[in-house]
């Protein structure tokens, strides 16, 4: 029984649920007066039911297919302005217990290389982050309570927040490791995380035990009941996702909405972020295998349409895709992109080749972070390192009634430029400097103070006479 206020997996995700809303969505799609009924409510940004948004993804009609495009981007700016936050991953151990087939960190697989990170290479992998810029990190591990029990994760945060490296420090350290118990979350909160993200790889029960035949990840509903622990564990912002390739999509994307849906009604508050990956080749694992794989246009529209759905939740796109790829989910509603990533364990301050063996999926995406903030100026985006939300309180319930009521604007965007700003002046290629610069000044022009405006006049006046003293 379908039941979106359930503590139980298999009621709040109710199978027959989304196997009607598929089938809804299947006799609708070509039903354009419900379309258009389904847009207009759309464009109020409250978002969509995962009923409304399955008849989207489900339609094929080119014009309502260039509607949803121009209203996700429309969306996104409302909410999200030009900011884009920026991140790295950091990968402490693939020491795993689980059976997950598409994993390289599986259990069974002798062809990948096993590392745990001591504390001290941690502070090296950290000081290396720091000095490409990074502010926000994404802890990732296999699940192995032997190697990597909750312990090891808490010393890690430690060791992580306490590192001050010439002007830099790490001031939030989100967490993507396994399932895990209310006490465990607990901990997590007490040191101090920002956002717990799991994937839920795939919401289709029969084929999730399929995918994840052996290990404590097998088991369904306690993956799928770990966000309602979390919360209960007081984190309350917590990211979704789910593995793009593994089952049908439109399950996939229906389900995704449900989990939303239900953490909402049972807490009060939806989550904070969704990822989007998609299966990559990795040691041992073939994309190719797996039968449910989506091209970039299906892709694009299951972005677009998430945005419009969920229009309060970031969106999170990884260097699992390419540089084209992200170009054009950023327009239709990414907010948070990682940058200079390695997905090997300990591949920050050694100059190794991308895949030493212990890497968990191929990137895509190879440009430094200098790269990939110099070209987000260049489409117009102003990369954020910005922290500010998680220091001050404002998370779960506070920040999403801030994000609702459009106020989190006068927030983010005065702090994403002094971020950018200071990005700039410690780590920044002189090119990326200048560009940097120019545009930082030429958005101070937008906020309504005299005084703001006068100084960007003036520091736009100095770079347009040449002077490379970037200095307010
Ligand atoms: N062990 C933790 C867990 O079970 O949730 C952390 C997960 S892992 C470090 C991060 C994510 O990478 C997984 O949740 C999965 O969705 C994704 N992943 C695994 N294999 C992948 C592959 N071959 N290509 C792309 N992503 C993959």
């Amino acid at each position: 029984m379908y039941n979106p206020k359930s503590l139980k997996a298999e009621e709040f995700i109710s199978h027959g649920e989304i196997l009607d809303t598929l089938a809804y969505a299947q006799e609708n799609k070509e039903n354009l007066a419900l379309i258009s009924e389904i847009l207009n409510t759309a464009k109020k940004g409250k978002g969509l039911t995962h009923r409304e948004a399955s008849v989207l993804l489900a339609c094929e009609n080119q014009q309502v297919l260039d509607e949803i495009y121009a209203l996700a981007e429309k969306i996104k700016k409302d909410y999200y302005g030009s900011r884009i936050v920026m991140f790295a991953p950091l990968y402490l151990s693939n020491y795993c217990i689980n059976g997950c087939v598409y994993c390289p960190y599986h259990r069974g697989n002798d062809g990948v290389v096993r590392k745990k990170l001591t504390q001290e290479e941690i502070r090296q992998q950290v000081i290396a982050l720091q000095d490409m810029g990074h502010k926000r990190l994404a802890l990732e591990a296999g699940e192995d309570p032997l190697h990597n029990p909750i312990e090891y994760i808490l010393e890690s945060i430690k060791t992580i927040y306490g590192i001050q490296h010439k002007n830099g420090a790490i001031r939030r350290v989100n967490v993507n490791i396994a399932a895990t118990t209310v006490e465990n979350y607990r901990k997590l909160k007490e040191a101090g995380i920002g956002t717990y993200i799991l994937f839920q790889e795939t919401y289709h029960k029969e084929s999730y035990e399929q995918l994840h035949p052996t290990g404590p990840k097998s088991n369904y509903a306690y993956h799928t009941e770990a966000m309602d622990r979390a919360m209960e564990g007081g984190i309350d912002d917590v990211g979704l996702g789910v593995l793009f390739g593994l089952e049908r999509y439109a399950y996939e994307f229906a389900g995704l909405l449900m989990h939303a849906e239900h953490l909402e009604a049972v807490h009060g508050v939806g989550p904070h972020t969704i990822s989007v990956p998609r299966i990559k080749r990795a040691e041992g694992i073939d994309p190719g295998a797996f039968s449910n794989g989506i091209d970039d246009d299906t892709f694009a529209k299951i972005c677009a349409l998430i945005r419009i759905a969920v229009p309060y939740t970031g969106m999170i796109i990884s260097t699992r895709e390419s540089k084209a790829v992200r170009e054009r989910v950023l327009r239709l509603g990414v907010s948070q992109i990682s940058g200079g990533s390695r997905t090997t364990v300990g591949g920050y301050d050694t100059p190794l080749p991308e895949d030493d063996g212990s890497a968990q999926f191929d990137v895509s995406d190879q440009r430094s972070l200098d790269e990939v903030v110099r070209w987000l100026m260049e489409l117009g985006y102003i990369p954020s390192f910005c922290t500010a939300c998680y220091r001050e309180g404002r998370t779960g319930d506070r920040f999403m009634s801030l994000c609702k009521s459009g106020q989190i604007q006068n927030c983010c965007h005065p702090n994403a430029l002094m971020t950018l700003k200071e990005y700039l002046e410690d780590y920044a290629a002189p090119e990326t400097k200048a560009i940097g610069e120019k545009l930082i000044a030429e958005q101070m022009l937008e906020i309504p103070s005299e005084k703001v405006r006068s100084i960007a006049q003036a520091h736009l006046q100095k770079i347009e006479n040449g002077s490379r003293d970037f200095r307010f």
